[in-house]
């Protein structure tokens, strides 16, 4: 866990959005750790496939960027 990430006041669960997304870029929570209303072990695999498509997402982004960067170098 960051010192700087969002938790629920009430019970330390961490806040993410529809991504699963953190209030930190690039750092994502899934299951029981995150702020949610059904802990199942359905709900977590779903979170689970979202935090990591959209971990895979943002690290294309880098990619892609360092790929432009080294084409303009050349
Ligand atoms: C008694 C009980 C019965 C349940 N029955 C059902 C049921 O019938 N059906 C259902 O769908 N759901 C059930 N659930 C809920 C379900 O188990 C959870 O919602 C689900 O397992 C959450 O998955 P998770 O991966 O988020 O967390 P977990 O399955 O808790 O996995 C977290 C893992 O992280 C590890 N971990 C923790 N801290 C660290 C650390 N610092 N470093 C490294 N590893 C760490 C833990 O050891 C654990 O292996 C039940 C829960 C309980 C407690």
């Amino acid at each position: 866990m960051f010192q700087t990430q969002k938790f629920s006041k009430e019970y330390k669960e961490i806040i993410v959005d529809k991504n699963m997304s953190t209030n930190i870029p690039g750092v994502y929570a899934a299951g029981d750790s995150i702020a949610k209303r059904y802990r199942q072990v359905t709900t977590a695999v779903g979170d689970g496939t979202i935090a990591a498509l959209s971990a895979a997402e943002y690290l294309n982004k880098f990619e892609k960027a360092e790929l432009e960067t080294e084409a303009v170098a050349y």
